[in-house]
């Protein structure tokens, strides 16, 4: 098979690209995300159409956030567009005339760094994605993992804390309440309020109140040294390297790896997971290591993963 589609549904943006067999985007098309189940269908159709025009593409795959059911057809549930039980398959397909895969979104951009990104050279790889909240996918022996219904992989919902914070999911102590881009924030705040003048770059970056703090205001006050912004990359890379410990237990991958937002600051995050991870790897001096890798595809990893899926059908 040559060409195909791939298109991620972010909360803002529909991006849809063209992808060769290598993983390379050869064309994409960028539309406003609609806020109704039927415009979304629409403007994915659109995307598609308008991205394809001379191209011979011949198939069309979908990340999209949520629960997808185990035939790749239906988003079950998903958190940011109203999708329940939603026939995104048959939808798309009647509107675009191309066979379509529906896939969650972590799973697709798992697929695109295995096969085109930081996988390569590996076979059992675990990815997690360190955005707003905390994705993950799974490939066992050179095969993406669904699990019987589909739904494998959502680490973010791990209980790490029993009676911890509460998380948008209605339970508690989530792992992505500790460890992703929203954590980042509320570690930087608290850490900011309670000893600001171990703060001074981070609150100057904003308009100097602890609660305004933005993520990308850590990330700048990090670079410049600042204690408090160090600190708070430090305790979301202490839960995070500690979470991928207990899933070297469950999977034993030769390879970890961390894409997401969070995952751009490279080794200022990357090194503190690493040494969280070996600290509580159980037998760690006993034992191979994996590898603890970044992503390499960034934004990019759920389309040219999409379409790689559709690819193989
Ligand atoms: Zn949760």
């Amino acid at each position: 098979m040559g060409l195909t589609i791939g298109v991620d549904i972010g909360g803002t943006k529909i991006a849809a690209g063209v992808v060769d067999e290598e993983g390379s985007i050869l064309e994409t098309s960028k539309v406003s995300t609609p806020p109704t189940p039927e415009g979304v269908v629409d403007a994915i159709a659109d995307a598609v159409r308008k991205v394809s025009t001379g191209h011979d593409v011949e198939a069309v795959g979908i990340g999209a956030a949520g629960y997808v059911d185990d035939k790749r057809a239906t988003v079950l549930f998903a958190p940011n567009i109203n999708w329940r039980h939603e026939a995104l398959k048959d939808k798309v397909e009647q509107r675009v005339g191309l066979p379509v895969v529906v896939e969650n979104d972590a799973n697709a951009a798992a697929w695109g760094e295995y096969r085109f990104g930081a996988g390569a050279g590996h076979d059992d790889v675990v990815c997690i994605t360190l955005g707003t909240g905390l994705g993950g996918g799974i490939i066992i022996g050179g095969k993406l993992h669904r699990g019987r219904f589909g739904v494998a992989a959502e680490f973010g919902h791990i209980r790490v804390v029993p009676d911890g914070l509460l998380c948008g999911c209605g339970s508690q102590g989530c792992w992505e309440q500790y460890a992703s881009g929203r954590a980042l924030v509320r570690y930087a705040k608290q850490r900011a309020a309670a000893t600001p003048e171990n703060a001074e770059i981070l609150l100057g970056l904003g308009d100097g109140t602890a609660e305004n703090i933005e993520g990308k205001h850590i990330s700048d006050a990090a670079r410049q040294g600042d204690p408090v912004a160090i600190d708070s990359f430090r305790e979301l890379a202490r839960w995070a390297g500690a979470g991928l410990a207990d899933l070297a237990s469950l999977f034993d991958p030769s390879a970890f790896i961390v894409g997401g937002g969070v995952s751009d600051e490279g080794d200022l995050v990357l090194e503190p997971i690493r040494k969280s991870f070996r600290r509580w790897l159980v037998g760690n001096q006993w034992r191979p290591h994996a590898q603890v890798l970044a992503a390499q595809l960034g934004g990019k990893a759920g389309l040219v993963g999409a379409a790689d899926l559709a690819r193989q059908g």
